[in-house]
């Protein structure tokens, strides 16, 4: 595996593949890689002839009261992690290779979807997802972007950013990796203490209920209300527990798939997760 950190360098590890019209596949993290990253490279490497994933901890994307200090950096350990999977090159720049010195004068912004879920408690998370990934996908130029259904509002924002913007690469959704006990994988998890990390799957066992209650027409507003309840009495503040279509349209009518969406905090950690409830075969 091929370590660039200036896109110099990455252009000129690319430069083979793209003569020869390899195919060239991206996941974009932000390190402190677990399997659930993990599998999207995995992923990555089905479907493409070659894979570079970034790491990179964004500062836009942060609030000025969030984790970007204290996010955790593992470079070292992520590049073993990434080598043994069949990473073809990482991506490590540095701020100053991302943003240079200059005030950056353009930020991309998605509309609409962007205001609801974690749009409304992170202001501006969203912008500065979307004006980085932009950034990448023109660093990159790949053919095909691999982002996890754990984010699922950030991958319908890249889906409709990519067709809005006329990216002409393909964007895969991949499946949430979750811990045997059902957490979904995530770099902030290791921010609970030991008890708070024996509580926290009680978002997914609160989310398969709901899924269950639903698919048995249990009225949608009292299945979201008991979720919130349950999350309550187990020691969480939730942030919101929200029903939206998979494109984070309205639910509207009874028989159409749903996602659940949870977000909430255990202490300091704010922890999100979703599930598609599908009525439809
Ligand atoms: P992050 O490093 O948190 O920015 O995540 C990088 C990519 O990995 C994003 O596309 C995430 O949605 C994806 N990801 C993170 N955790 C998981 C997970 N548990 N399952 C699937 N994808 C994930």
């Amino acid at each position: 595996m091929k370590t660039e950190t200036t896109i110099q360098g990455l252009n000129a590890a690319l430069a083979p593949a793209r003569i020869a019209r390899k195919t060239i596949g991206f996941v974009a993290t932000m390190g402190n890689l677990h399997q659930g990253h993990l599998n999207l490279v995995r992923e990555a490497k089905k479907l493409c002839d070659l894979v570079v994933v970034s790491i990179f901890v964004n500062p836009i994307q942060f609030g000025p009261n969030e984790d970007f200090d204290n996010y955790p950096r593992t470079l070292e350990a992520d590049s073993h992690l990434l080598a043994d999977v069949g990473c073809d090159v990482l991506f490590a720049p540095t701020i100053q290779q991302m943003y240079g010195d200059h005030e950056r004068k353009t930020t991309v912004s998605v509309h609409g979807i962007t205001d609801i879920l974690c749009g409304q408690s992170r202001p501006g998370h969203f912008d500065g997802v979307a004006t980085v990934v932009t950034k990448l996908f023109n660093i990159v130029q790949p053919n095909t972007a691999f982002f996890g259904q754990k984010d699922w509002q950030q991958l319908a924002i890249i889906r409709a950013m990519t067709r809005d913007l006329n990216f002409s690469i393909d964007i895969v959704g991949v499946p949430i990796t979750r811990a045997e006990d059902g957490l979904a994988l995530s770099s902030r998890n290791a921010y609970l203490t030991a008890e708070q990390r024996q509580t926290a799957p009680v978002i997914y066992q609160a989310l398969t209920t709901a899924q269950q209650q639903l698919q048995q027409h249990t009225d949608l507003q009292q299945v979201l209300a008991q979720i919130d309840l349950t999350l309550v009495n187990a020691g969480f503040v939730v942030d919101y527990v929200k029903a939206y279509t998979p494109d984070l349209l309205p639910v509207t009518q009874f028989d159409q798939d749903i996602v659940l969406f949870i977000a909430a905090k255990l202490g300091s950690t704010r922890l999100i997760d979703n599930l598609l409830v599908k009525f439809s075969d």
